[in-house]
């Protein structure tokens, strides 16, 4: 890396002691380059062996990449964190304006620990940090929340807002952090993680700037891998109907969860697709900081008020392939207007709509079941696609009204572990399933995923593109979702939005990381994302992770996926070897 460059500092904020330091850490970004890479190295450093996720010990790592604030679509933060929903590794990537305001403040890196006894917000200012009072803040939602921050905040540069709703001050295990009102670190639970040490918010600003080694190389490959963005195809379907584009596209293809994965085609896609939504909803379109894209759809929502006639308001709510699955098709619900009057209410709770929709999806069928009494459900009764019914539920989990709906906040492994139902519980290694149901490639990559999350190797591309039309053999997939989630961790340590994975090659990236003073091969990056891979699995098995423990939901068999090779066989034995492989690669360093 280059001399002089803010990426070395890395701040250190302890929230009991109110105290913050700042130290050179060029040794860690030299090893792993920034992001993922970075935060797994301060991870292991700063999480003590066992530590609760919700005590004052498990750190928050925000982490950005030698490419922020330079080239375009390196939008991205990595938070890095003990994960209250799995109990074990946590990670969550949002952009916004969060990744250029750490960079622009002068940091690569912030960790914060500690508890504090009052609700605070902390203030970043350049090197300044500010610890304030926000009791009056504490049970507002992201909206109000962001808009008295932004109000109160008068540091200078660019600036990024990271806060919580209620689902996060209540610690409901699967909160969200929400950046600029409409980006998040939605998996895992960070948002209960803030709630846990009182912390609202963090406001970061700064306009510090950067240093490339060729002004003039710099310029150039800038507009390249610019034009390159924008002229991209790619590029252009997350432009114009945003990732919303997939629900047909997967619906047609028999991926599309549906009514808890009790079928995968929803005979009303239609009705909740990206066309849909553009045609009658679209208000504007957003983009992230340094991205040319403006990817982010966000619905104008116009209803009148009760009880006053001529009198409207309008919301403006984001909406995404991914809550449309959770709080759409999942749900059984076909109203467009139903979906974002949901997607409305769980973004000011602050919750991760992609679980939320799993846990009501799962909290619908026990109901059917008669696994759940009247009393326990609090007279709430859910009928597939009754948004009224699923709004009172929602409330009830964000709340924790009683021992039911506190267990439902604990995620669905959890709660189906306590009620019964564990065969439509649809979480992976703890976590929620993502909108996928397309095969094999699919549900293996987020039971073998570091995070597991869809984004860790991309199963569900591998089923779509490669398994629909040839076999693999279980040794052959486990190989190539490795070495997918390997590379990956150089993008996320770099830290690029995934939507540009196509874009950013090896090739690419040598060459931008040479502007940025880093002088690395192919096989150098390729050996460190298998570093940064092992890391990250070593810290899962000191937590306690074990192969052996991983449920397979035996809804995914019931329900025919577009490919064959989804059976219970097939996926055991990519486990085993799965297991075999990850294992040697630790021990070894591979
Ligand atoms: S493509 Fe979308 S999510 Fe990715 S950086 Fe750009 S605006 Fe943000």
């Amino acid at each position: 890396m280059l001399n002089n460059d803010p990426l070395e500092n890395v701040l250190y904020i302890d929230l009991s002691k109110r105290t913050f330091a700042v130290e050179k850490r060029g040794d860690l970004f030299e090893k792993y380059i920034g992001g993922a890479g970075v935060a797994s190295a301060l991870l292991d450093e700063t999480c003590p062996p066992g530590c609760d996720p919700l005590g004052p010990g498990n750190p928050i790592i925000l982490a950005v990449g030698p490419l922020t604030a330079l080239f375009p679509l390196a939008s991205k933060t990595v938070a890095m964190f003990k994960s209250p929903l799995t109990g074990n590794f946590g990670e969550s990537h949002c952009g916004g304006r969060s990744a250029v305001a750490i960079r622009m403040a002068g940091y690569g890196a912030i960790v914060i620990k500690g508890t504090s006894s009052i609700p605070v917000y902390i203030s970043i200012d350049g090197s300044r940090v500010y610890f304030r009072d926000a009791s009056s803040l504490w049970g507002m939602g992201i909206f109000a929340a962001g808009r008295i921050i932004r109000e109160n905040e008068t540091g200078s540069g660019l600036r990024t807002i990271m806060r919580i709703g209620r689902a996060g001050e209540n610690l409901v295990s699967y909160a969200c952090v929400t950046s600029e009102t409409y980006r998040h670190f939605g998996r895992l639970g960070l948002g209960a993680v803030f709630g846990s040490k009182n912390l609202k918010a963090l406001a970061i600003s700064g306009k510090s700037s950067l240093p490339v080694s060729d002004q003039k190389t710099y310029t150039k490959i800038y507009e390249e891998v610019y034009k390159t963005a924008v002229n991209s195809a790619v590029m252009k379907k997350y432009h114009d109907l945003g990732t919303a584009e997939n629900i047909v596209p997967l619906n047609n293809f028999g991926g599309l969860p549906t009514r808890n994965l009790t079928a995968a085609r929803f005979e009303n896609a239609a009705d909740i697709s990206g066309e849909t939504f553009a045609e009658h909803y679209l208000g504007r379109r957003l983009g992230c900081s340094h991205c040319p894209i403006g990817c982010i759809h966000i619905a104008a929502l116009r209803e009148p008020y009760e009880d006053e006639a001529y009198f409207y308001k309008t919301s403006m709510i984001s909406y995404d392939y991914e809550p449309i699955y959770s709080l759409g098709s999942m749900l059984g619900i076909s109203s467009a207007k139903g979906f974002l009057k949901l997607m409305d209410k769980v973004e000011a709770w602050g919750a991760d709509a992609m679980s939320l929709g799993v846990v009501l999806a799962w909290f619908t069928e026990a109901l059917q079941k008669g696994l759940i009494t009247e009393k326990e459900a609090m007279g709430v009764r859910l009928e597939w696609g009754d948004v009224g019914g699923y709004l009172k539920a929602a409330r009830h989990i964000v709340d924790r009204s009683n021992d039911f709906y506190k267990a439902l906040g604990r995620g669905v492994e959890y709660a189906s572990s306590v009620y019964g139902g564990e065969s439509f519980a649809l979480a992976f290694g703890g976590n929620e399933m993502p909108g996928y149901h397309t095969g094999p490639a699919a549900h293996l990559g987020v039971l073998i995923g570091a995070r597991h999350s869809h984004l860790d190797n991309g199963g569900y591309a591998t089923d779509q593109k490669t398994l629909v039309k040839q076999k693999m053999t279980p040794r052959e997939l486990v190989d190539s979702l490795i070495d997918e989630e390997s590379w990956r961790q150089i993008l996320s340590s770099l830290v690029v939005c995934f939507f540009a994975r196509g874009l950013y090659s090896p090739e690419l990236v040598i060459r931008l990381l040479a502007v940025a003073g880093f002088d690395l091969s192919e096989d150098d990056l390729r050996r460190i994302g298998r570093d940064i891979y092992n890391e990250k699995y070593r810290f899962k098995i000191r937590e306690g992770f074990a192969f052996n423990s991983l449920r397979i939901p035996e809804r995914i068999f019931e329900t025919p996926s577009p490919v064959d090779s989804l059976n219970e066989r097939y996926l055991r034995d990519a486990l085993a070897y799965a297991r075999e492989t990850i294992t040697k690669g630790i021990t070894a360093g591979t």
